[in-house]
């Protein structure tokens, strides 16, 4: 794997330049990285191999923005082993018992421990499997200071088709789904990453703002340029994003010079007018994903930052973070027309299918759902062929076999083979950067007793604020008021669902309004909103 011989080098060459550094105070340099991932790499083959286990068995890793998680993921790669990262601020611990059940695996890393000691003992105490083998923080820690005991064998580590990482996603059977990245589709990714808006800022040496947790694969934008260019990663931890002032100060003390979020992020930084040039005078790159990027916050972003270029780039997690990218320029940003999303990476094709099986296509300009074929496209989804098999496919591009990847988005292709986003063809959602399939909110839904119907809309207001609304049928009787049934509802999904999947209101309803062809009038729905 290109990455971890980068991560090597650096060690080798740079080791006491700092690889990652959370707004905490807690710091790893590249030559700690690279002692703690061996070290841990070698105890995991030596588990494993006491375990039987099969050696490409993935290993997910719980916890929040500690530098220990990230010499955890290399280690796993180190060893042969995908990781399977698990945030444990954005991912409710029934969740997260669910993903380690699906994953099936009997070694878990809980790096909770360091600041959440009851976060740590209650995912372990909420898996109930005597097989499972927790490696909390201080082991990991205490193999990070192995002077011995160390890997560092490349013939073990993951390469080719071997998986590098799996993501759960929101999966609208009601389960989250894991997207399988490989460890070509990772590097495939990294070298193009790289290149976006490098003559604005050079990769030697750049500081990267990580703002996702580790469970979204919009933090391997960052997470993997990072590494793989010898740069530092600067995570802004969940205490700092939750509150404004300390945000504002965490920012300034990262003096990123490469900027990475959703649009969100960035729109939720904008509202504070000391965001500016003066706050982060060395960011001159700003990389966008996971949302459609709005003209307004371009233009905005390039009043407070005049010197930074902006990258609006688009991609699912199943087709390794990001396809394609454009450079918004202050004209574009400016004009009516929504900003486009640029051309495909090389290596990737973009296919506009005009029908729903095939990959049939549509003419320039002409509207249709976005297939993405190429050498990033992720290898399915964990142990679910059924619904691999439904979006993806084997095709060849430049005469090699690669995947293709059906996205669910609508979009068009225009004359100068620019990708134009124009939404879902399915009931996936994006709010506030978050992606969410509404049918898992209400398959949970439905799974309690009480509730006999559901349907979960999201309600757009003219300011452009969204929200999550339920509108549900009870089973049976009722009695309490609709605002406490509501809100006990609420607090139920709040255990199994993230934060982010928790619909906002509650209305009840005799029955679900229908379209005149007898279908779930959605529409009615969201506006009653
Ligand atoms: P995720 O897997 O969380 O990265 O979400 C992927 C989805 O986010 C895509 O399928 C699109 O619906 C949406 N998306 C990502 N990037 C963009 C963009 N630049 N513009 C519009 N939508 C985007």
């Amino acid at each position: 794997m290109e990455y971890l011989e980068k991560i090597s080098e650096y060690a080798r060459h740079i080791p006491d330049r700092k690889a990652v550094v959370t707004d905490n105070g807690v710091e790893m340099t590249y030559g700690q990285l690279q002692a703690a991932s061996e070290a841990i790499a070698s105890f995991i083959e030596e588990l494993s191999t006491k375990k039987g286990l099969d050696p490409h068995v993935p290993i997910p890793v719980y916890g929040h923005k500690n530098p220990l998680m990230i010499a955890t993921f290399v280690g796993c790669l180190k060893s042969g082993h995908p990781y399977v990262p698990i945030d444990q601020h954005s991912v409710p611990l029934e969740r997260a018992v669910g993903i380690i059940g699906q994953i099936g695996t009997t070694i878990v890393f809980d790096l909770s421990s360091e600041d959440e000691q009851s976060g740590a003992s209650a995912l372990q105490a909420a898996v109930d499997s005597s097989d499972v083998t927790f490696v909390d923080y201080t082991a990991v820690a205490d193999l990070a200071c192995n002077e011995e005991h160390r890997s560092s064998n490349p013939e073990h580590w993951v390469t080719g088709e071997d998986l590098a990482y799996i993501l759960f996603t929101s999966g609208s059977t009601g389960t989250p789904k894991g997207v399988q990245v490989t460890s070509d589709c990772f590097d495939n990714f990294c070298r193009w990453a790289l290149t976006l808006g490098s003559d604005a800022a050079p990769r030697d040496g750049a500081i990267y703002l990580n703002q996702a947790p580790f469970s979204f694969d919009l933090s391997v934008y960052e997470l993997a340029q990072s590494l793989a260019a010898g740069g530092t990663l600067f995570c802004l931890t969940k205490a700092s994003q939750d509150d404004a002032r300390l945000m504002l100060e965490s920012l300034g003390a990262s003096h990123a010079t490469i900027w990475v979020s959703t649009p969100s992020f960035a729109e939720l930084c904008l509202a504070n007018p000391e965001f500016n040039s003066d706050l982060l005078p060395c960011c001159k790159v700003f990389l966008f994903c996971g949302e459609a990027l709005r003209n307004t916050t371009a233009a905005r972003l390039q009043e407070r930052f005049p010197e930074g270029v902006i990258v609006n780039s688009y991609g699912p997690t199943e087709s390794t973070v990001a396809v394609t990218a454009t450079v918004v320029s202050p004209a574009m940003a400016a004009a009516a027309e929504p900003l486009h999303c640029g051309v495909p990476r090389s290596g990737t094709r973009i296919v506009i299918a005009r029908d729903e099986e095939g990959l049939a296509e549509a003419p320039v300009g002409e509207l249709g759902e976005i297939v993405i074929v190429g050498d990033t496209v992720a290898k399915g989804y964990f142990g679910r062929d059924d619904l691999t098999s439904k979006v993806f496919s084997e095709t060849e591009l430049n005469g090699k076999a690669v995947r293709a990847y059906r996205t669910g988005d609508e979009g068009f292709l225009d004359e100068e083979g620019n990708l134009h986003c124009r939404g879902r063809i399915d009931l996936q959602v994006k709010l506030n950067g978050f992606r969410i399939e509404l049918g898992e909110i209400e398959q949970n839904l439905v799974e309690f007793p009480d509730v006999k119907e559901a349907a979960v809309v999201m309600v757009t207001k003219e300011n452009g604020a969204a929200h999550l609304e339920a509108h549900v049928v009870s089973a049976g009787e009722r009695t309490e008021s609709d605002f406490r049934e509501g809100l006990a509802l609420k607090n139920r999904l709040k255990e199994i669902l993230p934060h982010y999947m928790i619909p906002k209101k509650v209305v009840f309803h005799d029955a679900l309004p229908m379209t005149p062809n007898g279908k779930l009038d959605r529409k009615a729905l969201a506006n009653k909103g």
